[in-house]
């Protein structure tokens, strides 16, 4: 397994410090399994201000459409074959079509009847029963045959900085039959390496981790939590990989509540940073692929400029899909082991 990196060096005269040289370095990180290039840089501390989010939550909390008796009254409900109960619920989650479909079987489910979860308020018990909704669902389509149960992907996109309309915690549920790109592009890349060394790379790749320390953060049951060498997120990303799980249908319940525990620990971890919002992606290969490891990212998102409201992805990110890492990987790992 190589981890390649190309060492770069600016060099700029400092009016301040009359004229003198300093060089500032950077590196270009190769992803192990893909190939895909990230950016790292020494662009600023690793410190943000969390706003008071009160008003916020105040003006949003009369319209919200998953809020009291609305989440049962205006949101959609599923076509008889898939769910006759019209929505899926568990205590008070609520899981229903997304009125914004871009697949065929996409589901949104709340997390509960509260507007607002401050991201270190979330137990391991509510994260469990939301995923454990959306295995509900995830099973549904695959018994009635649906031609697009076939990558069961939970997203979750928490606060608006991380592309959440709502404040109101939700998942992202959807089933499908087109891998989008950069999960399409790491299943490709593993059959060749599985093919190439008869073996799995997420495998080799914890072995590896856990070996070296650098970027290991620790293992939860079967699931191992590392900090990605080739990051997508502007803090880097956290990286949870599923011993012995191909595809999310092989997560067992007890996976499901490991899977929750390192979740609100990297939460925590990033909250300390002043960090408010993050994506998290399931990665998913279908059951019985012998290359593909069922994994996640958590990435947390902020801002570039957070008084002008400036995303963290700009031109380079979103035309080019280059990414950038405003710390080493290896550095941002130290800061999170105290939680793990
Ligand atoms: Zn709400």
């Amino acid at each position: 397994m190589e981890f390649h990196a190309v060492q770069k060096e600016t060099v700029m005269r400092n009016p301040a410090k009359n004229m003198a040289e300093r060089s500032i370095p950077s590196e270009i990180r190769v992803d192990p399994l893909t190939g895909r290039t990230a950016r790292i840089c020494h662009f600023m501390k690793l410190a943000w201000e969390k706003p008071a989010f009160d008003d916020l939550v105040k003006s949003t909390a009369a319209s919200c459409p998953f809020c009291d008796e609305r989440v049962t009254s205006v949101t959609p409900c599923f076509p008889e074959e898939i769910a006759p109960e019209g929505r899926m619920q568990s205590g008070d989650m609520v899981l229903f079509p997304n009125i914004a479909p871009y697949d065929s079987l996409g589901a949104v489910a709340t997390l509960g009847s509260a507007h607002y979860v401050p991201m270190t308020s979330f137990s391991i018990h509510r994260l469990v029963e939301a995923f454990q909704l959306a295995m509900r669902f995830f099973r549904r389509v695959k018994e009635i045959g649906h031609p697009e149960a076939v990558y069961p992907i939970i997203n979750w996109n928490y606060m608006p900085p991380s592309g959440s309309s709502l404040i109101h915690p939700h998942l992202q549920v959807f089933a499908t039959s087109s891998a989008p790109n950069l999960m399409r592009q790491e299943l490709e890349a593993a059959v060749l390496y599985h093919r190439r060394h008869q073996r799995n790379f997420w495998d080799d790749l914890v072995a590896h981790e856990q070996e070296t320390g650098e970027r290991y953060l620790g293992t939860i049951g079967r699931t191992a939590w590392l900090s990605a060498y080739a990051p997508m997120g502007v803090a880097g990303d956290v990286l949870a990989v599923v011993e012995g799980a191909a595809c999310t249908l092989d997560l067992t319940d007890g996976d499901l509540e490991d899977i929750a525990d390192g979740l609100t620990r990297a939460m925590a971890a990033y909250d300390a940073m002043g960090i408010y919002s993050f994506n998290m992606n399931f990665f998913t290969g279908e059951p019985g692929d012998r290359h593909a490891r069922f994994h996640l990212l958590f990435s947390p998102r902020t801002f570039f400029n957070q008084s002008l409201g400036t995303p963290d992805i700009g031109a380079l990110r979103n035309l080019f899909n280059e990414t950038l890492c405003m710390a080493y990987p290896e550095e941002i790992n130290r800061m999170l082991q105290t939680h793990f």
